[in-house]
This record gives structure tokens, sequence and C-alpha cells, in this order.
């Protein structure tokens, strides 16, 4: 059998989830599984909320225009967040919805937009974030939402960024270096923290700042400038395959 079921739709619900448990529909998941996914009684579907793991469940519909989610059993545990912190600089709408949902796939624990002197975009939306992080975990089966925390100045965020937290600073002027050995000659005593710059990025006033950090790994990554919704992948991708849960070990056992 196939680890995930991909064929079965998958829908966050913020209720908690428990055998039998019946689960009211919001008007907005409502509308979406009869209306577009044209599911109707007796339709199965596979739901999480982010706490308790993924259910199955069967859409039952008590009147025409009313309908509910009656949990039968769990198919999946839930996962364990990891301890990645993604903090990038906003980006403007698409690219910025881009960036979360990858974020979110490769798995990361929490999202902290930084606004830096270059950065284009600053009145965030969240809940257009918070969407973003949902749509990815609905389409990509991940149960452990990354938190989203509140947008935070550069200078703010290193200042109180702590010691032995590790700051993987992705600098476009660094010199070109293996990443793969650079991330492994460092071993993560606590959390790390990914950071990315705007598409203008890092001011030499703020590279200066990140620099100075005690938990500082300046990371280059490789020759060409990326936008900032690349890099978010390719340094997520690096981080995830030397500390992070592509290793095979579980993060309780790094
Ligand atoms: N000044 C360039 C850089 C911006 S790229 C420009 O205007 O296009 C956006 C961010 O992606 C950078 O701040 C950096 O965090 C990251 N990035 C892009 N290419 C990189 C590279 N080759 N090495 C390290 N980080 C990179």
């Amino acid at each position: 059998m196939a680890r995930y079921d991909f064929a079965t739709h998958r829908l966050y619900v913020p209720a908690d989830l428990s055998p039998d448990a019946v689960v009211p529909l919001e008007p907005g998941a409502l509308n979406y599984l009869l209306n577009v996914l044209r599911m109707d009684e007796g339709s199965r579907l596979l739901v999480f909320n982010g706490r308790d793991g993924e259910w199955e469940a069967t859409l039952r519909k008590p009147t025409r225009k009313t309908a509910v989610l009656v949990l039968q059993r769990q198919t999946r545990p839930q996962e364990a967040t990891g301890r990645i912190r993604y903090a990038f600089a906003p980006l403007k709408s698409a690219r910025l919805d881009y960036l979360v949902q990858k974020a979110v796939e490769m798995g990361v624990a929490r999202l902290t937009p930084v606004l830096t002197q270059r950065t284009q975009v600053h009145r965030l939306k969240d809940e257009r974030l918070q969407a973003n992080i949902v749509e990815a975990a609905e389409q990509c089966g991940v149960l452990a939402l990354p938190a989203l925390e509140p947008e935070i100045r550069l200078e703010r965020f290193l200042a109180v960024l702590p010691p032995e937290e590790m700051l993987v600073f992705c600098d476009e002027d660094a010199d070109i270096t293996d990443p793969v050995i650079a991330l492994r000659q460092r071993q993560p005593l606590a959390g790390i923290t990914v950071l990315v710059g705007p598409e203008g990025g890092f001011t030499d006033e703020e590279r200066a700042r990140a620099l100075a950090h005690p938990g500082l790994l300046r990371l280059s990554l490789g020759p060409r400038i990326l936008r900032a919704d690349t890099a978010a992948v390719a340094v997520l991708a690096l981080v995830q395959s030397v500390y992070g849960d592509w290793t095979g070990s579980t993060v309780n056992e790094m």
C-alpha cells in the first residue's frame, strides 16, 4: 500500500478529531465539498486539524443543504513538528503564495515574515498566508501545520534571535563553497533558522548585522543569483537533507 492515499481528498478542519466524532462543516468547506467536488451522502474523505493526525471521514447530509463529517478511524498519527524556522522577506502576491506553499511542503515548523530595507511588501494579509499554509498541507499530506509568526523588522529579528539558534544566512554575496560541507561542519544545538532576503537582496548594513549573529552559518547557494522563492526551495532541500527529516532519522534522534 502506498504510504499516502492521494486518491482521497484531504480537508483541514479546526475541530478536535476522535472516533465517531461528528464534525460540522463551515460554509466555505461545505460549498467546496458539495458544489466543487460534487461530493454527496456517503462520500469518503480524509480530515486533519494539525493536532490529532489524519482521520477517515464520511460525508453525511442530514438535510439537502447541510452536511457533516462523521469520523471513522485514524489513518495516520500526528507528525511531530520539525525544528526549522523559515524567515523570509515577503514578496509580491503570487510569488509569496508560492514561497509559503513550498515552505510548508518542505516541512518548516515556523514561518516568520521579516521586513528588510528592500522588502517590497509591507501590508501582509495573514488570512491569505494562512490559506496558503492550509492549501499546501491539504494537497501534500502535511499534518504538522507551520506556525505563522507576526512580521518583524530584520534588525529586531536578529537582536532577539537566541545565540544558541543556528542562523543559516543565505547570502548572495557569500563566497561559493560547498553548501553540504558547510552545513555538515556544524551540529545545530537548538533550532535552525533559515534567512532569505527580498528580490533586492540584503543591504550591507543588514548583512553586517546577520554576520554578527553568534549562531551564524553563512551559506552560498551557488554561482547564480536565485529568485527569493527559488532560494527558499533550494536552501530548505539542503537543510532538510543535512539536518532534517530527509535524513531518514527523526528530529528527536538528531
Ligand atoms: N541582489 C540580488 C539578490 C536577491 S536574491 C537580486 O536583486 O536579484 C533574493 C535572496 O535569495 C537573497 O537575499 C538571498 O537570501 C537568496 N539568494 C539568492 N541567490 C543566492 C545565492 N547564490 N547564494 C546565497 N543566497 C542567495
